[in-house]
């Protein structure tokens, strides 16, 4: 192969910046082109052109929160599926994905249904910001609406003192209830399941995943949690905070274990059938 401009064959291939437009949009990638040592001149050869292209279009995705192309290649490989049966079975035609894995951006609504096809923490996530989207004011959840920061501002007050899930959701369960008792409501907002070892957050697995993978806690070791946010007691009513300081101050000076315990003794919890959830009445 000759340069085009000059005829030199000092033609190498090398990464430069490049531009191009997708979808009206400016957008740069570093891709390969061919480049002529004696007159500078670059230019694209077929494969080039097809990489080029498909670099444009995943820079444009990855700006957009879209999934790549190497992203949908590596969901339909995970399945096992060939290009055609990875289409039919999130209902596109049979050669768009063929075009998503080139340089064809894919529509936000076929993005979303692959991700919920393929990656199982994107539907968890979505059940814990449907909590929150979702959330109602009912006796299951002791007419209060859950609030995922608030949550975390009171794991952050009880985690130091408790740092374990079979600990320190007893803990949350006391002071929910003691408010709700009190003055009609729960602070948390949490469903509560009246499980073997005690009251338990529904789907409590998946929020601590969830807190977990967005850095508003860290694990440490088997079982135990530290939450990397500060208690804020502006975020809580007058009546909350009394509650919260209440039982915060009943963890350290009685501790973990009897906290656990208390909260079998709940009425709540008692009356509550098996596996069912519990729920706030009077
Ligand atoms: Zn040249």
């Amino acid at each position: 192969m000759i340069c085009l401009s000059c005829d030199s064959k000092n033609i190498r291939p090398r990464k430069i910046k490049c531009e191009g437009e997708i979808k009206g949009e400016r957008v740069e990638t570093i891709s390969e082109k061919t480049v002529c040592d004696d007159c500078g001149e670059s230019f694209l050869t077929e494969i080039q052109m097809a990489e080029f292209r498909r670099d444009l279009a995943d820079s444009y995705r990855t700006s957009h929160e879209l999934l790549t192309s190497k992203q949908i290649k590596e969901y339909r490989n995970r399945l096992g599926l060939n290009q055609i049966d990875f289409a039919r079975m999130i209902g596109a035609g049979d050669s768009s994905v063929k075009r998503w894995e080139s340089n064809r951006v894919q529509d936000r609504v076929y993005d979303t249904i692959i991700r919920a096809r393929c990656d199982p923490s994107y539907m968890s996530d979505n059940i814990v910001i449907n909590m929150e989207d979702l959330a109602t004011e009912d006796e299951y959840t002791g007419f209060c609406k859950f609030r995922l920061a608030r949550y975390i501002k009171l794991l952050a007050c009880i985690v130091p003192f408790a740092s374990s899930p079979l600990y320190f959701f007893k803990v949350l369960f006391i002071m929910d209830e003691k408010h709700f008792r009190k003055f009609g409501s729960t602070i948390s907002g949490l469903r509560y399941a009246a499980l073997e070892y005690g009251p338990v957050p529904d789907d409590y697995r998946r929020i601590n995943e969830y807190i977990v993978k967005h850095g508003y806690a860290s694990t440490k070791g088997m079982h135990n949690f530290v939450i990397n946010t500060k208690f804020d007691s502006t975020e809580f009513t007058d009546s909350e905070n009394e509650v919260i300081e209440e039982v915060t101050k009943l963890l350290k000076e009685k501790g973990e274990k009897y906290c656990y315990e208390k909260s079998h003794e709940s009425n709540l919890y008692k009356t509550a059938s098996p596996y069912g959830l519990i729920k706030f009445v009077k």
